[in-house]
């Protein structure tokens, strides 16, 4: 809180800097006896006229609608032809009536915008007569002064604006003021382009060229705003499933995984629901009536959430996901069995053959807090609770605890035993990657007990270095038991492994909370580390801690051709590699494993 008071403080500070620097700019610059002659006001009004105009009709620019004004081109324009000024006099105009017709917007922020533009056409306008641009005529020898001149205005621009922003934002300005160039490059080069036509206009013809410009700006105008509805009308229409009317399962990912990206460390729950025997009500009443009754519960779904900042959509045939920021789990459960009750008590043409007699859902709900590394796997798990809810007889709304659904729906005995047999197709390809993976298995079952970690955590340590592996099953056999150093395209295709890895076992709905150290147990804690470069805290703890018993154990396997390191030699590796490779919380302990129970590991290499 106190940190943001101050930044405002700041903010606004620099409002009243740029506004009072721009002031006194004006009134040591500008023209304040008004003293033109008749063809120039007749030229200052038509001009003010032309920018009134493009403000009422002005060029919107896909995707966000970014608006493409006048107001730039004309003071461009106006800096080449007629000089500081009288250019600032149209600025002056020009703004209070944009006052009048804006007097909504607070003071401070028109006159803040004077002054910054007249910031921008003074500082242009110097950058123009300094690397000898002529005043009154268009000339192809003063190319490099309009591009000097341009750029100047449209980093007077950004920056000005750019500042303020940062102010008030946590973003580095570095970032905000490359988005604002990124965004808006192609804006000022027609920007340029047009300024000069109107400027070569003015000479020669400067009520006829007036004219004509200002009529390609409204035609372009109105066919750009057809344009820009039929780009919404087509971007709506791609967000939204046909039936329902909701958001679709394409866009919803998209609005998660951006969600997730922004608000990293604020609390969300997210449900996945099903209607309960909807295969039944379609059997019995037809596939059209089947449609209606999705609508009708898409529409209750809508009247359920509106009051709130949910995200809801069809994720698929007759199932439903809501995203609600901010919302802890016994909250969001709550919200999601208040809305099963209201659609048990409405009535709908044919529901009571239901088998609860009336329209009901099962729904799964996954709270979360803090970074999130896996989209997938949280999707997963609401659907994991969801199904455990239609377990419990339907029509009913279960929240996921991790420790609870994993006892329950893994049997741990026989989930080892099923991976082992997968492992096991190694041992006619790569004899040694088959008993690594045994051998990583076996340190990871020492290293959770001596980590202490809980249960479920320590299973998916286990079954994840049991695992970790696979994906070298895609490597070729003669690159992977070649016997000398790997060429580099040979080096690129083994580091494949992590991903083929995360592709092979997402095949596996139930082994999705083994995908982040399948993939990410080459990541290095110093952010060196493959496939993503991920960096300390961003790579999952047990992949931290996998990284480590996978690289002394390959450290200190023999194979042929390869200098192996005694026991004590890794360990001096592992040392000095703490904190750069390898987390160094967990160094420590892994080294006093090893120590304690050297005699047997050196057993186990051997056997
Ligand atoms: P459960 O309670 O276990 O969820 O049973 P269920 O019958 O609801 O689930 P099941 O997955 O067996 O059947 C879902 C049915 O939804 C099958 C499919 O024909 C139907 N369905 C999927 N999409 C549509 C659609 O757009 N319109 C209609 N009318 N039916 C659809
Ligand atoms: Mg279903
Ligand atoms: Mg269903």
């Amino acid at each position: 809180m106190n940190n943001h008071g101050l930044s405002n403080q700041q903010a606004n500070l620099y409002v009243f800097f740029i506004s009072f620097l721009g002031c006194s700019l004006f009134l040591l610059l500008g023209n304040l006896t008004f003293s033109y002659s008749s063809i120039e006001w007749v030229l200052i009004i038509s001009l003010i006229g032309v920018n009134v105009m493009s403000r009422r009709f002005s060029i919107l620019i896909p995707p966000q609608g970014n608006a493409l004004t006048m107001d730039s081109t004309i003071y461009l324009a106006s800096i080449f032809i007629f000089g500081l000024e009288l250019t600032l006099t149209i600025l002056l105009l020009n703004n209070i009536i944009v006052a009048f017709y804006q007097s909504k917007t607070a003071w401070w922020k028109h006159v803040f915008n004077f002054s910054s533009f007249t910031l921008m056409i003074v500082i242009s306008y110097f950058m123009f007569t300094i690397t000898g641009g002529e005043i009154g005529l268009i000339s192809f020898g003063d190319t490099l002064s309009y591009l000097l001149t341009m750029i100047t205005y449209m980093l007077l621009n950004i920056f000005t604006i750019g500042v303020f922003f940062w102010l008030l934002s946590t973003d580095p300005l570095f970032k905000i003021i490359k988005g604002f160039v990124a965004e808006s490059i192609f804006t000022y080069l027609s920007i340029l382009v047009l300024s000069l036509i109107l400027g070569i206009l003015l000479i020669h013809q400067p009520v006829i060229g007036i004219v004509l410009f200002t009529t390609v700006i409204l035609m372009l105008s109105l066919a750009f705003k057809h344009h820009f509805t039929l780009y919404e009308q087509a971007a709506k229409k791609a967000n939204r499933d046909d039936l329902t009317g909701l958001y679709n399962h394409g866009y919803f990912k998209e609005v998660f995984i951006d969600f997730v990206k922004m608000k990293n460390s604020q609390p969300f729950s997210l449900a996945v629901i099903d209607i309960d025997d909807f295969k039944k009500y379609n059997d019995f009443h037809g596939h059209l009536q089947g449609d209606e009754l999705l609508k009708f519960f898409g529409s209750l779904l809508q009247e359920g959430c509106s009051p709130y900042n949910y995200t809801y959509a069809r994720y698929g045939g007759e199932e439903f996901v809501i995203l609600m920021p901010d919302t802890k789990g016994q909250q969001a459960f709550e919200f999601l069995n208040g809305l099963r009750k209201t659609m048990n008590d409405t009535y709908f043409k044919g529901v009571e053959i239901l088998p609860q007699g009336c329209l009901s859902f099962s729904g799964g709900v996954v709270s979360h807090e803090g970074s999130v590394y896996n989209t997938s796997q949280l999707l997963d798990q609401a659907d994991q609770a969801m199904y455990y809810a239609k377990a419990q007889g339907k029509n009913n709304v279960h929240l996921y605890d991790e420790e609870d659904v994993v006892q329950k729906n893994l049997d741990e005995e026989k989930e080892i035993e099923l991976l082992e047999q997968q492992v096991r197709i190694f041992l006619s390809k790569d004899v040694y990657t088959y008993k690594h993976s045994k051998r990583v298995f076996k340190y990871a079952v020492n290293f959770a007990k001596k980590l202490e970690l809980n249960e479920h955590e320590s299973k998916v340590l286990i079954m994840g270095a049991l695992i970790h592996d696979i994906g070298k099953l895609e490597i070729p056999r003669d690159i992977i038991n070649k016997k000398g150093k790997l060429e580099p395209h040979e080096w690129e295709m083994m580091k494949k492994h992590v991903t083929w890895g995360k592709e092979i076992v997402s095949t596996n709905k139930g082994l999705t909370h083994l995908l982040p150290l399948v993939e990410l147990h080459h990541e290095r804690y110093d952010g060196k580390g493959y496939p993503h470069g991920l960096k300390g805290e961003e790579i999952p703890k047990l992949a931290r801690i996998l990284c480590i018993i996978d690289s002394f154990d390959a450290m200190t396997t023999e194979r042929p051709y390869q200098a192996t390191k005694t026991f004590e030699q890794a360990i001096e590796e592992l040392r000095r590699c703490a904190g750069q490779q390898f987390d160094a919380k967990y160094v420590p302990a892994f080294i006093e494993m090893i120590e304690e129970s050297i005699y047997f590991e050196v057993a186990a290499t051997t056997e």
